[in-house]
């Protein structure tokens, strides 16, 4: 019974010593923390200069939620080009796993930082093509080591060069 009553105060003693600790938690939205250059929000950066419009990106999406249409559109000097037509992202089914970063062989799409996407239409988290071009082009570093090699902090925008691990 003694010991019971010591666990008590030993608890109710870490309870009290909370009351001089600095709190974790943050008052969102008036103050925001910084996040990591790997912080995976729920929207994409695509570089349009950079895309061929392979699809490998749909192909490599485990749930299928990227749709892309493409036509092709000869090019003097490389044979054969493709114009991306409907590039959709059914965000409100993503998992956010990256894999279709990782899977774009010209850096051209990166998961992007902007989280702030809520809405009462399932419809409305679909990212659409011009969506995609209007977002800010602030890359995250998951799957993409080169940004974080240069120092980059995701926190600012990159053009097509620099998105990279190559020039255009
Ligand atoms: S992050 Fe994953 S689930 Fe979302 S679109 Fe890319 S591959 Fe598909
Ligand atoms: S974003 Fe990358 S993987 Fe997807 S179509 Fe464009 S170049 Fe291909």
């Amino acid at each position: 019974m003694a010991l019971y009553g010591l666990g008590m105060a030993k608890g109710l003693l870490l309870t009290f010593s909370y009351l001089f600790r600095k709190p974790f938690t943050t008052q969102y939205p008036e103050k925001r923390l910084t996040m990591s250059p790997r912080f995976r929000g729920n929207t994409f950066v695509w570089y349009e200069e950079r895309c061929t419009g392979c699809a490998s990106c749909a192909k490599a999406c485990p749930l299928g939620i990227i749709r892309i249409v493409t036509h092709p559109r000869p090019r003097a000097d490389v044979g054969n080009d493709y114009n991306v037509d409907v590039f959709d992202i059914d965000t409100g089914r993503c998992m956010f796993c990256a894999l279709c970063v990782e899977a774009c062989p010209y850096d051209a799409l990166h998961m992007g930082g902007e989280f702030e996407r809520a809405s009462y239409r399932r419809e409305d988290l679909v990212i659409t093509l011009d969506q995609l071009r209007a977002l800010p082009k602030k890359p995250q570093t998951q799957f993409r080591p080169h940004l974080e090699t240069a120092g980059y902090k995701g926190d600012t925008e990159l053009d097509e060069h620099d998105a990279g691990r190559w020039s255009l």
